[in-house]
């Protein structure tokens, strides 16, 4: 069974022992360009509606061309369905401004999807839970909206910045980092939406243009409200997750993982704190009906 392969939007699969992207790339020059990654379980890509409703929005946001869902879908069905149902895959979808050396005004995007597995490290995070530490990320949390150049609320494929905090988080003996702007407030994981449980209530900080706006949290948020819990969009400092039963990071493929420790100092988590891994699984559960 193959570990790894590549999809391109014509349905064609590659093989990816060969070489694909060309050296002038705009991706691999510039990281001019926009992703999702997406889970595939059961021989489906899950929540796809969602990404590829994200994956146009940061495609308008960097003046790609338009994306044509129902192409993204085709190929997306395809390639889950090829992987297969009996595992978890890990499923990129890449749209890139195209190669720098053809003319500007009729430069053809580069797009393929790229399927690897789950990793094992992927693994231990949803069943053990990370500790965090948070860093600065350096702006305020409205400046999104003020500085659209700055693509804030963009999936692009520069993520050297997240790589750079998860390394540094590393340094200081923990897997994963909560980010805080210029005042206080906490934004987002470098890969993961920050949800805070207290008593029945989930709550996550406002996805406006400083933060990614996170499919796995909607899922949730949506599952959740069905079930009777109540689910807030709202502003949250560090001593709201200090004060929480629980603090969660979640994303697409790692899910929800708990936050045991912040910055060295064990979080609280009473016997009644709502455990989210089996929300979240609901929630994706629900999508395949
Ligand atoms: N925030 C950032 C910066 C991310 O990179 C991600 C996912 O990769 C998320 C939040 C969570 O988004 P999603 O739940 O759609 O995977």
């Amino acid at each position: 069974m193959s570990t790894a392969f590549l999809v391109t939007l014509d349905g064609r699969v590659h093989d990816v022992a060969k070489p694909f992207l060309h050296a002038d790339d705009l991706a691999a020059l510039r990281g001019d360009g926009v992703f999702e990654t997406v889970l595939v379980r059961g021989g489906k890509a899950l929540k796809l509606d969602l990404h590829l409703e994200r994956l146009a929005g940061s495609a308008r946001q960097l003046g790609l061309p338009q994306v044509e869902a129902e192409t993204w879908v085709k190929a997306a069905e395809a390639a889950a369905r090829e992987w297969g149902a009996e595992r978890e895959g890990m499923m990129r979808l890449v749209l890139s401004r195209g190669r720098e050396s053809a003319p500007v005004e009729d430069r053809p995007p580069t797009a393929f999807l790229y399927l690897s597995q789950v990793s094992e490290a992927t693994l231990a995070r949803r069943a053990n839970g990370v500790g965090a530490v948070t860093l600065e990320r350096g702006f305020s949390a409205d400046l999104g909206a003020r500085a659209p150049w700055l693509l804030l609320g963009a999936k692009t494929l520069s993520y050297a910045v997240n790589m750079a905090a998860l390394r540094e988080a590393a340094k200081r003996g923990a897997q994963d980092v909560i980010f805080l702007d210029t005042s206080g407030q906490v934004l987002e994981g470098p890969t993961a939406t920050v949800i805070a449980t207290s008593g029945g209530t989930l709550r996550t900080p406002p996805p406006n243009e400083g933060i990614l706006y996170g499919t796995t949290m909607r899922a949730l948020f949506r599952h959740a409200e069905q079930i009777g819990l109540s689910c807030r969009v709202e502003p949250l400092v560090k001593d709201d997750l200090l004060a929480a039963d629980g603090v969660w990071l979640v994303s697409s493929v790692a899910l929800a993982t708990r936050v045991h420790t912040l910055d060295g100092e064990a979080l609280r988590q009473p016997a009644e704190a709502l455990d989210l891994r089996p929300l979240v699984d609901a929630a994706l559960g629900q999508e395949l009906v």
